[in-house]
């Protein structure tokens, strides 16, 4: 040892003794014994090792030798404020992968709940008592979905496509390129080799699955001729890639669905699309253009298609493949699909979403609400937070804003909405942040101008009473609530 005198190492407690002192036996109401006895030997550790870097005053070390048991306390609440908790989104961003995307509707987890907890025929088939297919069911209502979508029979559809799920729509994207391309060339236009962030970069994936990149075109102009021209005996594969997160203005040009896949029919080379966003609504009907409408890919004759689960679909998270049969099924011999495939969760919340749209009850799906709600009913809920908020050292004003629907789906557009804008007369708007992110549960808002933004929109409603206590109490000392 160094540093201190040996003296003052004496002084720290040995942590059998400090153990079973009444302020930490109390924290044993609230955390398991052996977090306690972890979290008692870093603190008295910490302090150890700052008597070996240097000197302390007799004084200080007291003092913080008085304060050991808080800060075990501390040390405790800080480690359980990094578990995983559920936390209100006041960013506006319907689709935020840092805040878990897409939340999940009533039927999806009702069916988590129904099929956790025991046994289930995930891979039984209950008719012959043999061994069944993983997803088997799945696989009709995303068909039956599409075909409804499009209004055609399921039937005619049902003949030659099918469909499968994996782990999230970069699985799957990976798993087809591997699957159809591995050791020959994959034509993909400049325009699209896209990083569509966490770090999944077209040309890396490409790369990893053994197939060969032929880019063809420019940044902004790729016509059909570029796609034919590039076409030889290696070809495996024609890519479209849905431009998630970027848009491309001005001088563009970039050949249909339709013309993508008259040349690989001429050409006998599977075209395939990596369609990113499951959107199964028209968007336009809530005010956003020129989103691409996942059934009208799915169902154009295309020989395969990806998506997420957790975007627009608002599902959890996975990645949904649906083409052509022999394609499918050659995927599902590939070892590697084994590496990708779904639980019993995700596939029971899956079907969950799948029978809510099926059943006509789209807007009951939480991303979907949050994309249809008006302006004004945004508006009033931000009112109601704010009378009951503002107070003499909280300013609270009620501003318009826009919400985005965020995830890498629909660049540029945005949604008009309110939020209420919280200034605190002593605190930075840093700090209200944090503060508001200290709550249980916490609560994530936008700094912006001065004050934290919390736009409604993305916040259920019968969680604005759990806003206004929260806030009150954390900013003002009360909450104006009547209970
Ligand atoms: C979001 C997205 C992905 C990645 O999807 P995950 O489900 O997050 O793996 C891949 N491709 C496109 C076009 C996307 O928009």
């Amino acid at each position: 040892m160094s540093g201190a005198p040996n003296r003052q190492y004496r002084m720290l407690p040995q942590l059998g003794e400090f153990v079973g002192r009444d302020q930490i036996q109390q924290l044993l109401d609230t955390y398991p014994a052996d977090l306690v006895t972890e979290a008692s030997r870093r603190v008295i550790a910490r302090l150890r090792s700052h008597l070996q870097q240097g000197v302390m005053a007799d004084e200080k070390l007291e003092i913080a030798i008085e304060q050991l048991a808080d800060s075990v306390a501390a040390e405790l609440a800080k480690d359980r404020a990094q578990s995983l908790r559920s936390v209100i989104n006041a960013t506006g961003v319907i689709l935020q992968t840092n805040l878990g995307r897409a939340p999940l509707g009533n039927a999806a987890i009702r069916r988590i709940e129904e099929v956790a907890a025991g046994y289930c025929n995930l891979e039984f088939d209950l008719a012959s008592g043999e061994r069944g297919e993983r997803g088997s069911s799945i696989e009709k209502l995303i068909l039956r979905l599409l075909a409804n979508e499009r209004s055609i029979s399921v039937d005619a559809d049902a003949a030659s496509r099918s469909a499968l799920v994996v782990n999230n729509c970069a699985a799957a994207t990976y798993l087809a390129l591997n699957t159809l391309a591995e050791g020959g060339e994959v034509i993909v236009s400049r325009g699209e080799l896209v990083e569509i962030g966490g770090g999944f970069r077209i040309p890396d994936v490409l790369r990893k699955s053994g197939a060969h990149l032929r880019e063809v075109g420019t940044t902004n102009r790729t016509r059909i001729s570029d796609y034919a021209a590039a076409i030889t005996p290696a070809t495996r594969l024609l890519l479209r890639v849905h431009r998630s997160n970027f848009r491309i203005e001005g001088f563009t040009e970039r050949p249909s669905l339709q013309e993508l896949i008259h040349l690989g029919a001429c050409a006998s080379v599977p075209v395939f699309e990596d369609q990113g966003t499951g959107c199964a609504v028209h968007l336009n009907e809530y005010g956003i253009d020129d989103e691409a409408y996942w059934p009208d890919s799915a169902s154009s004759g295309i020989d395969l298609v990806s998506c997420s689960g957790d975007k627009l679909f608002g599902g959890p998270q996975c990645g949904i493949l649906v083409g052509k049969c022999t394609i499918i099924e050659m995927i599902r011999r590939n070892p590697l699909y084994r590496a990708f495939r779904v639980d019993k969760l995700t596939l029971a919340a899956l079907e969950g979403t799948l029978s809510t749209y099926l059943d006509g009850d789209r807007e009951s799906l939480p991303v979907i609400r949050m994309l249809a709600m008006q302006p004004e009913e945004v508006q009033r809920r931000c009112n109601r937070l704010a009378d009951a908020l503002r107070s003499s050292a909280l300013r609270a004003e009620v501003v318009a804003t826009r919400s985005v629907v965020g995830g890498g789906t629909t660049p540029g557009a945005s949604l008009p909405s309110f939020a209420v804008a919280l200034e605190h007369l002593s605190m930075s708007e840093t700090t209200v942040a944090a503060r508001l992110r200290g709550l249980d549960p916490p609560i994530v808002g936008r700094v912006c101008d001065r004050c934290v933004r919390l736009d409604l929109r993305t916040v259920p409603e019968d969680q604005d009473d759990l806003l206004i206590r929260q806030i009150g109490m954390e900013f003002n000392g009360s909450s104006k609530l009547e209970e």
